[in-house]
């Protein structure tokens, strides 16, 4: 079995619009703060993989701790005690179980369309993944993730389910949703937390500040 955890704002070393369990190095977050910050991490769940995440499709594999971080947006191991992370403040965090090979996945509106669930999901099954199930943690939802007419309109071209208006009725894409039925159509069954990272104070949104910190999506084998 493996274990999974969404991080919080809450029980953290830094400040302000950081405050306080930033574990982001990326956010102009004094980094000696970050650093005590994935201690904690570290200490409650053990050593844990970072990664530098850019909104594309790469997916790393990891078999063993390494101080560097790879550029990806999916990793995933088959190697039991190590801990995968995932950063976000309103994209998905996406972790994916089975009782041999876990991923931790990035999965924004680029990460939607890109399929960077789905081939983290190719991946897991090369390695000898069997069932794989998924928890997609806290994300902006479908009501606040407001959108410009251009980019709904590309997004709900791919992915219909995606559709969603605002409370005054303007365009929104409700991202969950449309993984959800990505991932279902690759037998992947999914649990969705439904905070949203907008609306909670206890969570990292980029959509509520611009200068602010990142949870974490953690899972471990
Ligand atoms: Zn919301």
């Amino acid at each position: 079995m493996s274990f999974t955890f969404f991080t919080d704002r809450l029980g953290g070393y830094s400040q302000g619009d950081f405050s306080s369990l930033n574990l982001a190095l990326h956010v102009q977050d004094d980094p000696d703060l970050v650093s005590q910050n994935r201690d904690v991490i570290a200490s409650q769940y053990g050593a844990t993989m970072y990664m530098n995440q850019v909104h594309g499709d790469d997916v790393s594999i990891i078999t063993r701790i390494d101080q560097q971080s790879p550029t990806c947006d999916a990793l995933v191991t088959a190697t039991p005690g190590i801990t995968l992370a995932v950063l976000t403040a309103d994209c998905i965090p996406l972790l994916l179980s089975s009782h041999s090979v876990v991923a931790a996945v990035h999965v924004g509106r680029r990460g939607l369309v890109n399929g960077v669930a789905g081939k983290a999901v190719h991946v897991m099954r090369e390695l000898g993944a069997g069932t794989i199930s998924g928890k997609i943690g806290p994300s902006i939802c479908g009501t606040c993730y407001e959108v410009d007419q251009k980019t709904f309109d590309e997004v709900v071209l791919l992915h219909p389910l995606a559709k969603s208006t605002t409370k005054v009725g303007n365009p929104s894409l409700d991202l969950a949703k449309a993984l959800v039925a990505d991932l279902d159509s690759l037998s992947v069954a999914c649990t969705i937390d439904t905070r949203c990272t907008n609306e909670d104070p206890n969570l990292f949104s980029y959509r509520k500040s611009h200068r602010t910190g990142r949870q974490a999506g953690l899972i471990r084998l």
